[in-house]
């Protein structure tokens, strides 16, 4: 845990330089749209240590499976998202000096992510080896309202000389992804040209055909005085440039505005691209700096009217839930259903981009909260686009062509995983890809998404239960072996309590949709079973399942357990390990930390969180004390599921402690590895530790109800929630709860088993 940031309600704020720490700033300072993202690496030259990234939603490559020993039904490639063209790139010379932070002497450097404002700026002196003095003041931002547009205002101004500086803003697609599995450069170029204040690159993937053309239009100043004078037009294989040479005065400054475009052949014909591009880089330089960066504030104004959460008394609180909500909002906007959530966003290019279940665990209940409803939907809508994919990722398994199993890693709806004991064992994941259908239609009422979508969707993951469970003439049960539930800490085990308990659910969920498009919809029913060729035999046979599962549980302890041997391990605890050898990922052997009772992530404490109403206080309770003190979170989706239990069964001061540390998780590094980019799903997590562990939050029999409790490191706190088109705030303070109908509409909420009517544009107060 490293604490370097200054805290601040707003902003995340580096002062002073640190190359140590450059990797981890260029993660936790990353911008995006949702379209395109970008880690924070530098516009001028840095021959330090550094990860680039620049990404494009969606845009991927399929990179050849390396594996040790093969298996059959192995993906061929891990699809990643890619490191694509670098255009900050400004390179400045003084007086023939390369300005370059690895190099130079470095005096007052701050950096600082505005997250009210979108803006990542930065600020530092430099002095040369032979005393020319500058001062540097970058800004830049990934436009919210113009998807392909980005700006950068970069300025040099010459402290304690007069001489002549070069200023080269350039594209440069000659780039890596480090994790390239063969070392390959992803990209070959497919059109490039340079002019006079401005240059583009088309570039293309060596794979899949993706093009994405990148636009520079140019704007240079000399103490705010447009510069027209010549420059150099540089070009080359993948790089284009333009070098402009100005002398400048003591106290003089140069600032060079750059307006980017990038556009992607995922939206538009390969023929249209660079015109496409060139268009919405010259109306960014038309409009300008300051318009373009204010249009993009009021854009995250609105953001945050939906979705901020305010904390009062606790800073460090606050800046870390502002800092998550910020960061999964430039990650994904929801308005295309073929982009998903990948665990590091555009923040780093582990996970390769790809989705994993976070999506449905996680940030689906924070779209959900926060978001129109379309965004959401669109969630759902890219996993039933893939179902025709899911189904052959279950068939190359040896399912049969009706069964489908969800990939655990994704990007087209085929399976890129290559590790047994995930790939093919950890098919907990198929359950939470239906939960989120239940999830979306408790919250939203929109039933016709089952009739259209949703129950096609439940009925091949049914089908893959029922095809996965097998009859144990010993236990006259049903069970499921050989799996991995979410704690990945133990693998190919027996009957994990997770994945049978979430399988039956979804059973059950199925045959209750079923019941209900019989009854709401009886003529449209009749076409989609036949479509579908669900018969009598089949419902009964899934009944049969529901009712003869076997599910590993101890009396004694009054505990679910996490699989069939679990109680046969050494039960330690936490308590009992020395603090060095934490994390256990980075110092045990995987042989240690397999045979160990100590569990990476919330596993029969997920299935309690999901499934929540069907099991007392004392259960939950129960199950809570006996697994939490031997988790090691080492998995970021982990304290946030913790922080929901703890605040339900009255365990405060744990659910704050599991609440900070999901919140601040990047911030302060806490698992060590935010290097690699900022976990971006577990963020979603820390906003359902406020709303739903705190604050209580669920909807009920088509109502939003709140159990809100206030931790006492808290003087007061507020969230906002967006239920059916009525924005909701919910102020919870020392003395009174109030709830503010921000909407004309009315509604009926429950405060503490109380039900309430609030009409539109009032509140209702609740006295302690
Ligand atoms: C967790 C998985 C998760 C993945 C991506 C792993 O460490 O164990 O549950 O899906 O990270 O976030």
């Amino acid at each position: 845990m490293e604490q370097y940031l200054e805290i601040h309600p707003w902003k995340i704020i580096e002062s002073g330089f640190s190359k140590e720490k450059q990797i981890l700033s260029e993660s936790i300072f990353s911008i995006g749209n949702g379209y395109m993202g970008q880690r924070a690496n530098f516009e001028e030259k840095y021959s330090g240590e550094s990860l680039q990234g620049n990404y494009v939603a969606g845009v991927y490559y399929p990179d050849k499976t390396v594996v040790g020993w093969w298996k059959i039904g192995y993906p061929e490639y891990f699809a990643k998202v890619l490191n694509s063209t670098n255009w900050i790139g400004i390179d400045i010379k003084v007086n023939g000096q390369e300005l370059n932070l690895a190099e130079c002497k470095v005096e007052d450097f701050v950096r600082t992510l505005d997250m009210k404002k979108g803006l990542l700026r930065r600020e530092f002196v430099v002095e040369f080896d032979n005393g020319n003095r500058i001062r540097v003041e970058s800004s830049r931002f990934i436009s919210m309202t113009r998807a392909e547009t980005a700006a950068i205002s970069y300025s040099v101004k010459a402290l304690n000389f007069s001489g002549i500086m070069e200023i080269r803003p350039y594209l440069d697609g000659d780039v890596i992804n480090q994790d390239a599995n063969y070392g390959e450069k992803f990209w070959d170029e497919a059109a490039r040209s340079v002019g006079e204040h401005e240059g583009y690159l088309m570039l293309k993937t060596k794979k899949m055909d993706f093009h994405i053309c990148t636009y520079m239009s140019c704007d240079l100043r000399k103490n705010n005085q447009r510069q027209y004078q010549e420059m150099e037009l540089i070009s080359r294989e993948k790089y284009v440039a333009n070098r402009y040479c100005i002398s400048v005065g003591q106290d003089e400054e140069l600032s060079i505005y750059k307006y980017i475009a990038n556009t992607s052949s995922r939206y538009y014909p390969v023929e249209d691209l660079i015109k496409v591009c060139r268009e919405i880089s010259w109306k960014a330089l038309d409009t300008g700096f300051d318009s373009l960066l204010a249009e993009h504030e009021r854009a995250w104004t609105k953001i945050w009217e939906k979705s901020d959460i305010k904390i009062e008394g606790d800073l460090a609180a606050q800046q870390g839930i502002r800092f998550n909500i910020f960061q999964v909002n430039q990650t994904y906007t929801g308005k295309d259903e073929r982009l998903n959530i990948g665990p590091k966003g555009f923040t780093g290019e582990k996970y390769g981009g790809s989705t994993y279940w976070d999506t449905e665990g996680y940030c689906l209940p924070f779209y959900l909260g926060t978001a129109e409803q379309s965004v959401a939907k669109n969630l759902l809508l890219y996993r039933y686009h893939h179902l025709e994919k899911a189904k052959e990722n279950a068939k190359k398994l040896g399912f049969s062509g009706a069964a489908a199993l969800y990939p655990m890693v994704t990007m087209n709806g085929e399976e890129c995983h290559n590790e047994w004991e995930i790939t093919f064992e950890e098919i907990h994941r198929n359950a939470v890809i239906a939960y989120a259908i239940y999830n979306y239609i408790k919250y939203t009422g929109d039933k016709l998404y089952l009739l259209n979508y949703g129950f096609e969707v439940l009925a091949a993951i049914t089908r893959f239960w029922a095809e996965r469970v097998n009859f144990s003439e010993r236990k006259n049960k049903y069970v499921i072996l050989g799996v991995t539930g979410p704690n990945e800490y133990e693998n190919n085990v027996n009957n994990n309590w997770y994945t049978n308990r979430m399988a039956v659910w979804t059973l059950e969920y199925t045959l209750g949709v079923l019941e209900f498009l019989e009854r709401e919809y009886p003529i449209e029913v009749i076409v989609l079973k036949e479509k579908l060729g669900i018969s009598s035999v089949e419902t009964q046979k899934w009944q049969d399942i529901i009712e003869n599962m076997y599910y590993p549980l101890d009396e004694k302890l009054g505990i679910f357990l996490q699989q069939d041997n679990y109680l046969d391990k050494e039960l330690l605890s936490i308590k009992d390990l020395d603090e060095e050898e934490l994390p256990l990922n980075q110092n045990w052997s995987w042989d240690r930390i397999l045979r160990s009772c100590f569990i990476k992530q919330a596993d029969v404490l997920q299935g309690l969180y999901f499934l929540e109403d069907s099991y007392d206080l004392d259960t939950i309770r129960r199950n809570f004390n006996f697994y939490e003190p031997k988790t090691v979170h080492e998995s970021s989706l982990s304290p946030s599921i913790h922080a929901v239990l703890a605040a339900k069964i009255g365990e405060y001061e744990k659910a704050y402690e599991m609440f900070l540390r999901t919140a601040r998780l990047d911030l302060d590094n806490y698992n060590n590895d935010s290097e690699d980019g900022c976990h971006i799903t577990s963020m979603a997590g820390s906003w359902l530790a406020v709303v739903h562990g705190f604050g209580g939050f669920r909807v009920k029999d088509d109502i939003p109800v709140f159990n809100p409790c206030l931790p006492a490191q808290w003087k007061s706190y507020s969230f906002k929630i967006n239920f059916r088109g009525v924005l909701l705030s919910i102020a919870i303070g020392e003395e009174d709860i109030k709830i503010f109908n921000d909407s004309n509409k009315e509604i009926t909420i429950g405060l503490y088993e109380q039900k309430y009517r609030v009409t539109g544009n009032s509140s209702v107060t609740y006295k302690k």
